[in-house]
């Protein structure tokens, strides 16, 4: 994913925000042959609730770790960003004192389009930030996260 420094700022002032829970957001961009540009960061609501948890037969899990982007609120942003000839090219969120590596929960709910961005804090401060795309297999692999100066 090709990034300006500016958006990654963004991003990690937003996990940094949210802290200790998970922040969550949607990256708007547009997919060329040289690879996905992000134009757009798009923060959301983190809308985790015991009832989604429930929903979705989970045992545990707080916003502290776990995050939850309400279908209304993607909806929207998908008609935004149609709107505006972008596509949402992916989502980012947080792990709060933990690593920038997807959880299992991460890979289940994973969609094959989007690339996922991981934010990992230590006691509020950013550490580490990377970037996975699921393969034909439905396994992540890291995506590298390639500054520019302009975006595109
Ligand atoms: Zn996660």
């Amino acid at each position: 994913m090709i990034v300006t420094a500016l958006q990654l700022q963004q991003i990690k002032s937003h996990a940094e925000l949210i802290y200790p829970n998970e922040c969550c957001g949607l990256l708007l961009g547009k997919i060329t042959p040289e690879g996905s540009f992000l134009i757009e960061v798009q923060e959301t609501e983190n809308s985790w609730t015991d009832e989604i948890r429930e929903d979705l037969f989970i045992q545990t899990g707080t916003t502290r770790d776990r995050f939850y982007i309400a279908p209304k609120v993607l909806l929207q942003v998908q008609k935004q960003t149609r709107a505006r000839q972008l596509v949402i090219i992916g989502v980012y969120h947080s792990h709060p004192d933990h690593l920038a590596i997807p959880s299992a929960m991460d890979q289940e709910i994973a969609w094959p389009e989007y690339s996922y961005m991981i934010v990992a804090l230590n006691q509020g401060k950013v550490t580490d930030i990377k970037c996975w795309k699921l393969d034909q297999d439905h396994q992540f692999q890291s995506e590298e996260i390639v500054l520019t100066e302009v975006p595109k």
